[in-house]
């Protein structure tokens, strides 16, 4: 071990620095343990094997169903590859193992890992130390974290600043190291997975901001609090001067949250960056300023007001001008998945927040909608709280239709939160889920797709699940236009 100490996974699985520059990996034996399908993996192993590291890759899944990700390898030499499970020989003659966020804390593999001498990083981990951490915001939080990533980029980028994205949005930032611009900011979304696994004493980033928080990743995280702890990790010193935590005013990181090593900045009415009538107050190093506001589309409700004032707040210590933010949060369009708006048919709206899969995040949504809805619900349980959603589904004009693993608890939760009978329905798949919705909306009504639950009983992502959703629109759509000859616009 170095003079850092590391972080314990449940059978002390110690986490830990890199021991060499971003320079010093030729030669480098490494396994990546989890090669994913979301383009970290395969970025790491590319950037691994440019620096003239030797790299093996072992992943649970088979290679049928990495097949994405494994064309993007090709022409690559792999000196190892194991699919469908790991083995102790994966392990054999490595310096490093770098394990993937997803990687659950209960995998037995991980405790061969732990048993090994081979030193355990994480990409996030390497990222955070080789990427220069005064020009470097992390983003974490239950909700809102891709959103408020992507949205403050932006603001940098209309600053005429130069920028990167990146984390857990996918991909891997470790790239960057190949254009070095002395210049260049970095906005990494953080889950609280890649958060959980950083070294204790390692590397941080100098802006810190934590959206929101509430029970989420219970099956992965022992509990609530861990879950929390994995989050305040990020707050751990920073060696330099101006390091910042940019902190909401409610919740367990809420005014009564203490950060001993970072000046707070509250965002949310009465924090220091807060919403004005038709502006937003942002505290920024110089002190506040004042953005021009009015809510758009991609940023309607509570939920698109907090995330303004946090990006603007992490993008006004970037560097952010104030007609840089306001420019961006004009132009802003939204993510997919998230609160998409996919037009409308015969005059219902449809609306895929396929990412809402968070009790909160589900909420959120049926806030921001002002017209009747019909709500597809449902998917994976992950051992959330359901009390707050389940009291606000009661109160809004909506029929509720459960789809998935979780739909028969989510069905009963809702009918003794005061749901009627009438408004609820239980269907095994999205698909009858929807077509019932349909079957039941008029004019002037939305069928929402906020389903609140993870999307892994049906669907490999929740990317996938919104894809279906659209396509059950767009075919709707396509019948529909036979019907009248083609004389409709579908969504
Ligand atoms: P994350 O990356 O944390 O999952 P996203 O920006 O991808 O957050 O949004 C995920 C879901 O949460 C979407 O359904 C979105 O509409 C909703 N959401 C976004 N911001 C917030 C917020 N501040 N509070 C509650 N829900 C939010």
């Amino acid at each position: 071990m170095t003079e850092t100490s590391a972080v314990a996974e449940s059978w002390d699985l110690q986490f830990q620095p890199p021991d060499r520059t971003s320079d010093q990996l030729s030669g480098l034996r490494v396994l990546v343990l989890g090669l994913g399908s979301h383009g970290g993996g395969t970025d790491l192993i590319r950037f691994l094997i440019s620096r003239g590291a030797q790299v093996s890759v072992s992943d649970q899944s088979s290679e049928q169903e990495l097949a994405d990700s494994l064309q993007q390898l090709r022409g690559l030499n792999l000196c190892r590859t194991t699919f469908g499970g790991h083995q102790r020989e994966d392990l054999t003659g490595c310096d490093w193992v770098v394990v993937n966020p997803a990687i659950p804390p209960s995998s037995s593999f991980l405790r061969q890992v732990a048993d090994s001498d081979v030193r355990a990083v994480t990409e996030m981990g390497l990222v955070l130390s080789w990427l220069p951490s005064q020009h470097l915001a992390a983003i974490t939080g239950t909700n809102g974290k891709s959103t408020t990533c992507v949205l403050a980029s932006q603001m940098v980028k209309e600053s005429g600043i130069p920028v990167t994205a990146g984390g857990n949005l996918g991909g891997s930032l470790l790239q960057e190291l190949d254009r070095p611009e002395q210049e260049r900011r970095f906005v990494v979304e953080i889950s609280s997975f890649q958060a959980q696994r950083l070294e204790q004493g390692g590397s941080r980033p100098r802006i810190v901001s934590i959206t929101n928080l509430s029970p989420d990743h219970l099956d992965w995280h022992s509990d609530q609090q861990q879950y929390q702890n994995a989050k305040s990790r990020l707050l751990e010193p920073y060696r330099q001067d101006g390091a910042v935590a940019i902190l909401p005013t409610t919740g367990p990181f809420g005014r009564d949250y203490c950060c001993p090593h970072r000046e707070i900045i509250r965002c949310g009415n009465d924090g220091e960056s807060q919403p004005g009538d038709g502006v937003l107050q942002v505290q920024s190093p110089a002190g506040e300023i004042s953005i021009p506001y009015r809510p758009t589309a991609a940023l309607g409700g509570t939920a698109g007001l907090e995330n303004a004032l946090h990006a603007a707040t992490v993008a006004a210590h970037l560097g952010a001008t104030v007609e840089g933010i306001a420019q961006a949060i004009e132009t802003f369009e939204g993510l997919p998945h998230r609160y998409q708006n996919l037009g409308e048919l015969n005059g219902i709206r449809f609306i895929n927040d396929s990412k809402a899969t968070s009790p909160e995040s589900a909420a959120a949504a049926l806030e921001r909608i002002d017209t009747p809805v019909h709500w597809l619900c449902g998917g994976k349980s992950k051992g959330s709280d359901l009390t707050a959603l389940v009291n606000l589904a009661s109160k809004r004009s909506l029929q509720a239709y459960c789809f998935g693993s979780v739909r028969e608890k989510l069905g009963d939760a809702l009918l003794q939160g005061g749901l009627t009978d009438g408004h609820l329905q239980r269907h095994e798949t999205l698909e009858l889920a929807f077509n019932s919705a349909v079957e039941g909306a008029r004019p002037g009504d939305a069928v929402l797709l906020s389903p609140a639950f993870a999307s892994f009983d049906q669907y490999s992502s929740f990317e996938k699940r919104g894809e279906h959703f659209q396509q059950l629109v767009a075919k709707r759509s396509g019948s529909h236009q036979q019907d009248c000859h083609g004389d409709e616009t579908g969504p």
